[in-house]
């Protein structure tokens, strides 16, 4: 029988509840147990995929193309349960499930109502991952305890031990302990309310993980404990980290968590195998050179809105011990200024996905630099149409070349619709989605980067490549890396003529683990470190540089 564990968070949100959760599912994983992950979202969009990277942050895709929220990055990176629809659901979701079977006279005549139809179908979706191979099923529940729209996942989860027995379900309150620097003091107060409240919705937390900036000590650890009815030991601190993420989960150890999940929950697990681990996080704590990537996107100033883009650049900076500075760019600041100005010194240029026409000019410009001096090019989705428009432009001649996203009437759409985006009206769950195939021209920086001639990697997009112009790039220099199977849709072009210079339609930002970089991150950070090693040289040999 599969054992349930939830994870609410109180006092405040951004306490890091997905990357706890995810931390926990890693050490159950290396305890030798077959986990299952899920996020439950209250909010009433269907998926978080028509929402601004403002207000969510990155919408992240997974195989079967559904468009979730960014926790289930945390997911794949720290854990190798497979996800798909059924591990992020929403209240939107929730309740289009409910009134479709309304509207199918499914209810027999019955008043549909949250409690018990909405809260039903909460836990119908929580236990559906519950399959015989499945030891525990992780379901992190969005949002913090006390807001409105959070009650009926919390309803839901209640009943839970009275459907599958208490034992076999666990509670696992994430709050905060701030420290008053006047008072010199860390508050458990707010910790104390928020399981109040958890406690007065009828659930009583397992155990506490109190997320702090600085050591608390057992002192307060025990207060804790007494004012909230929990284990001693079952109270938690999580001290923020200093290097990276990729230490929460040793953090979590330290404290003997896994084994009290594994006591509580009479799980059948093994010994907990962290070596290799260990060894990433010493690598990630000791590197032994450093690259700047300069990052230029629309929505850079939100730290979320290319999470898996700066996660899968530390992974690749593991790989070659390397720490990866980020220097991330406004692209409209690029209209504005020089390019050398914003980029000078830089090793590597990434241009990330995303949507509408705002600060378009500014990524060309900056890919038209990174082309002409030679600085390593890593475009993705947007980032790719947007190189290929440059070179239309300033290589191919063709001055208004645009894509038909940004301009419907250009002379010359390089970039334009694809074939089953036409006449599409609903923007929701639309785009060409998830995982597709793709195969790879040999000979190509690409090629080496994978070492196999055919990939699957995930999509989200409705523009591509326009076939008309094919040739006229290829004849010109623009190699053509990859292709959909039936060469239909270019998926990957880069510049043989450049010493790293490529640009994907997809995201390989969403298939990169810590101890398991994307091959072209990996590539592009090479070709960084090169082009630093290559700069200190020559700045030591005294001469003048593109600089
Ligand atoms: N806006 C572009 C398109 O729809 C690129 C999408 C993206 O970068 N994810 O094709």
């Amino acid at each position: 029988m599969s054992r349930h564990i939830f994870v609410t968070g109180g006092v405040v949100s951004s306490l890091g509840k997905g990357l706890t959760s995810a931390s926990i599912g890693m050490l159950l994983e290396r305890r030798g147990l077959k986990v299952r992950m899920q996020k439950l979202d209250p909010y009433l969009n269907v998926d978080p995929g028509t929402m601004s990277p403002y207000q969510h942050g990155e919408v992240y895709v997974l195989d079967d193309g559904s468009e979730t929220d960014l926790d289930l990055g945390h997911y794949e990176r720290f854990t190798s349960g497979a996800l798909n629809r059924h591990s992020n659901y929403t209240t939107g979701q929730i309740y289009l499930r409910v009134i479709e079977r309304e509207r199918r006279g499914e209810y027999l005549g019955h008043t549909v109502q949250v409690v018990p139809h909405i809260t039903d179908e909460i836990k119908a979706c929580i236990l559906s991952l519950a399959t015989p191979d499945v030891d525990v099923v992780i379901t992190e529940i969005g949002g913090t305890v006390g807001d409105i729209e959070g009650l009926p996942f919390l309803e839901a989860i209640r009943q839970i031990p009275l459907d599958i027995g208490k034992e076999n379900v666990m509670f696992i309150h994430l709050t905060l302990v701030p420290y008053l620097k006047a008072a010199r003091e860390a508050k458990t107060k707010p910790t104390q309310h928020s399981v109040q409240q958890l406690r007065g919705i009828g659930i009583q937390p397992d155990i506490l993980i109190v997320r702090t900036e600085r050591p608390i000590g057992r002192e307060h650890t025990d207060k804790i404990a007494l004012f909230c009815n929990v284990e001693k030991k079952a109270v938690i601190e999580e001290v923020d980290k200093e290097f990276s993420i990729y230490e929460v989960p040793i953090g979590l150890i330290e404290h003997g968590l896994d084994e009290l999940i594994c006591q509580k929950l009479h799980l059948n697990a093994g010994p907990l195998k962290m070596d290799d681990y260990r060894q990433l996080v010493h690598r990630i704590r000791n590197p032994r050179s450093e690259v700047t990537i300069a990052v230029v996107g629309k929505y850079i100033e939100h730290r979320d809105a290319y999470k898996s883009i700066y996660e899968s650049l530390d992974h690749a900076g593991f790989a070659h011990s390397t720490q990866v500075n980020v220097k991330r760019i406004e692209a409209e600041e690029l209209e504005r200024q020089e390019p050398e100005l914003l980029l000078k010194g830089v090793d590597g240029l990434l241009v990330p996905g995303g949507f509408g026409m705002r600060g378009i000019e500014g990524k060309i410009q900056a890919i038209q630099f990174a082309r002409e001096f030679e600085i390593p090019f890593f475009g993705v989705c947007l980032g790719m149409q947007c190189a290929v428009i440059e070179f239309a432009r300033h290589v191919l001649g063709l001055a208004d070349a645009n894509s038909s996203e940004f301009s419907s009437d250009t002379q010359h759409p390089v970039i334009c619709l694809l074939e089953g985006q036409k006449g599409i009206r609903y923007k929701g769950g639309t785009m060409r989605l998830g995982a597709q195939p793709c195969v790879i021209t040999p000979g190509t920086r690409t090629a080496t980067a994978y070492g196999k001639d055919e990939i699957s990697e995930r999509h989200r997009h409705r523009y591509e490549f326009n076939p008309d112009y094919r040739k006229e790039f290829s004849d010109a220099g623009m190699t053509i890396a990859g292709t959909s199977p039936d060469g239909g849709l270019v998926e990957i072009v880069e510049l043989a003529s450049h010493p790293w210079f490529v640009a994907v339609q997809y995201h390989p930002e969403f298939k990169s683990q810590p101890h398991n970089a994307h091959p072209l991150f990996k590539g592009f950070i090479e070709a960084a470190l090169q082009r630093r090693q290559l700069r200190s040289g020559n700045l030591a040999a005294g001469s003048s540089h593109a600089e």
